[in-house]
């Protein structure tokens, strides 16, 4: 008979355990599904990666031609240490300007240096923030121009000589008022020097 009791008694014992750990796991799946989702459903989704992150270096597309701005000067290949650097590029038409039409990094060599980023007149190179680029064999070559799909060279042209026009008539524009506000610092100067 008392072997009966404790029986029923471990029976019981363990059906209100195992109610209070059902309503424990509630408890917190509840808490969680009001929560702001801190996973995503890689690679469906990707992480948006802070601006200091730094992975493969790419190509700035700049918003006001819509391109990017490699003039295949060839300075980033001569400073690359990896030597992981082909640009071979063109004349434009009616420009002294040239534009690349390859632009080949071989990415299983580059370190990462950053010299490229550095020595690019034009501030077309960056760090791209693709954090999951990956590469199966030796000898990983990408072009960097793949993502840009220029217009006809005589569309571009003139697009490029548009900008470079706004951009001398910015900088004139500058260069004056820094000399404007030169001339009346110093006209106050001497005003307060004469009162
Ligand atoms: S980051 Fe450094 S190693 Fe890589 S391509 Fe640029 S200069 Fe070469
Ligand atoms: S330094 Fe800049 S502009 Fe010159 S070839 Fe390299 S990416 Fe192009």
């Amino acid at each position: 008979m008392t072997e009966d009791n404790d029986q029923q008694r471990r029976e019981h014992g363990g059906i209100v355990a195992g109610f209070g750990s059902l309503l424990t796991g509630l408890k917190i799946t509840t808490g969680k599904i009001f929560k702001p989702k801190v996973t995503l459903e890689y690679p469906h989704q990707k992480v948006e990666m802070s601006e200091a992150f730094r992975s493969c270096i790419a190509f700035v597309r700049f918003e006001d031609i819509d391109t990017h701005d490699c003039i295949a000067c060839d300075a980033c290949a001569i400073i690359c240490p990896s030597d992981c650097i082909t640009v071979t590029g063109d004349r434009m038409p009616d420009s002294k300007k040239k534009r690349a039409d390859r632009f080949d990094v071989d990415f299983s060599t580059c370190s990462l240096c950053g010299l490229c980023l550095a020595a690019c007149p034009t501030d077309t190179l960056k760090y791209s923030a693709d954090f999951d680029d990956a590469g199966y064999q030796r000898g990983w070559v990408q072009d960097l121009l793949e993502p840009f799909d220029d217009p006809p060279i005589e569309e571009l042209a003139k697009t490029l000589t548009a900008r470079e026009e706004r951009k001398k008539a910015e900088r004139k524009a500058a260069r004056e008022a820094a000399k404007a506000a030169k001339a009346a610092a110093k006209a106050k100067q001497e005003e307060s020097g004469n009162a």
